[in-house]
């Protein structure tokens, strides 16, 4: 199904142009009723161009139209059709030559079998038939010479059998063909697959499951090749040594998770980038937006994480819960600047964040600061 699905076009241009060059040669074997079947030419004349030929071709033209299935058996049809008007002339024909016609069911069987070529089943189907019927033909035909009716009868057998096994080995190559070709295009998708997944886990931390610090800079490289503002925000966990030595590991890289969550979550839906810096830093980077929107974001950060209320029983400086401070730094509207120097900006803003008592966010130039709550 899969292969009439992805091959069908294939198949009914190669079935159309078959079937009109059967329908030309099929009609330029009408010459020879002229000579064969002298008593029924017209009977001939008319089968072939008034029935066979307009049917072949309405065939033809809207053989796309069908589902594969029915097209197949459309084909199957037409050729059974077009092949029992002659059997039917070689048998009415009164004509002493009449069974001289009887080469055109060999051509007919090799048109079917192996040129169009017909699907293996219904090659089977119309080989049958045509033996059946030619046969009763042979048989049934008056004044046929008995030594002609026994040469028939092998001849018939032999071009049955022939296009038959013909028209296997056609199937079969062509199955064979395609299984290859479908095992070669799935490898590659699978490879494909699998890079991709390998290439989101190498930019993916493993602990947090945000972007990690490769997917970050990937990121910079992109924005910082334009010219729109950005701004860049450093975050980093208050004394998380600490928050280590005396709730454990454990406890530590739940607090990440939790803290990174947060981030997620408002990055969630934006083309804000938040990402792992390492260790218990965090960045997020936003574009088009300028100190008050920073200034307004950075709180907001501050803020979530310390209302997720992660107590931290170690801090001496009266703040019982996890939270972080923040450095934010811009690259500003039309002004060429390093991801380095921005980087660094932030930096030297989230040092100051620390140095005034944590728990803030400080803008690089210093001139806004935010303390969430006296210590
Ligand atoms: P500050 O307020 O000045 O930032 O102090 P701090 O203790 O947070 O800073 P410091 O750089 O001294 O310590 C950072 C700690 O973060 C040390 C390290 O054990 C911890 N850490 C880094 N990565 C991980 C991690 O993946 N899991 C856990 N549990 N801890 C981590
Ligand atoms: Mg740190
Ligand atoms: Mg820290």
């Amino acid at each position: 199904m899969r292969y009439e699905t992805e091959q069908g076009e294939e198949r009914i241009a190669a079935l159309r142009s078959a079937i009109y060059v059967g329908v030309a040669l099929y009609n330029a074997y009408n010459l020879t009723s002229i000579v064969l079947l002298r008593d029924i030419v017209w009977l001939s004349a008319g089968f072939r161009v008034l029935l066979v030929t307009p049917m072949s071709l309405a065939l033809a033209w809207h053989i796309g139209r069908f589902p594969a299935r029915l097209r197949e058996l459309m084909v199957l049809g037409a050729i059974v059709c077009a092949y029992l008007i002659p059997v039917f002339l070689f048998w009415l024909t009164d004509e002493p030559l009449g069974a001289f016609t009887f080469g055109e069911f060999s051509l007919t069987l090799i048109f079917g079998n192996m040129l169009l070529p017909l699907r293996f089943r219904h090659a089977v189907v119309f080989t049958c038939l045509a033996f059946v019927m030619t046969s009763a033909a042979i048989f049934t035909k008056p004044d046929l010479d008995a030594t002609l009716r026994f040469a028939f009868a092998v001849q018939l057998a032999t071009a049955c059998l022939f296009s038959l096994y013909a028209n296997y080995r056609i199937e079969r190559r062509r199955c064979v063909d395609y299984l290859s070709q479908l095992g070669a295009r799935l490898a590659a998708e699978a490879a494909e697959a699998a890079r991709k997944q390998f290439q989101d886990l190498s930019r993916t931390d493993a602990l947090t499951g945000l972007p990690n610090r490769r997917f970050l800079s990937e990121r910079m490289d992109e924005w910082f090749d334009d010219d729109r503002p950005a701004a860049v925000m450093m975050i980093d966990i208050d004394h998380f040594k600490l928050f280590n030595d005396v709730l454990g590991h454990p406890a530590g890289d739940d607090c990440l998770r939790s803290v990174g969550a947060v981030f997620a979550a408002m990055a969630a839906g934006t083309d804000m980038v938040c990402a792992r810096f390492g260790g218990e830093e965090f960045t997020i980077a936003v574009r088009d937006i300028g100190d008050l929107g920073a200034a307004r974001l950075a709180r907001g950060l501050v803020q979530a994480i310390e209302s997720l209320a992660i107590v931290h029983p170690g801090r001496s400086d009266g703040v019982g819960v996890v939270t972080v401070s923040v450095g934010v730094a811009f690259k500003l509207h039309g002004k060429t600047v390093s991801q380095a120097e921005v980087f660094a900006a932030a930096d030297r803003a989230l040092y100051e964040a620390k140095r005034r008592g944590r728990n803030r966010f400080v803008l690089d130039h210093g001139v806004e600061a935010h303390r969430v709550r006296s210590p």
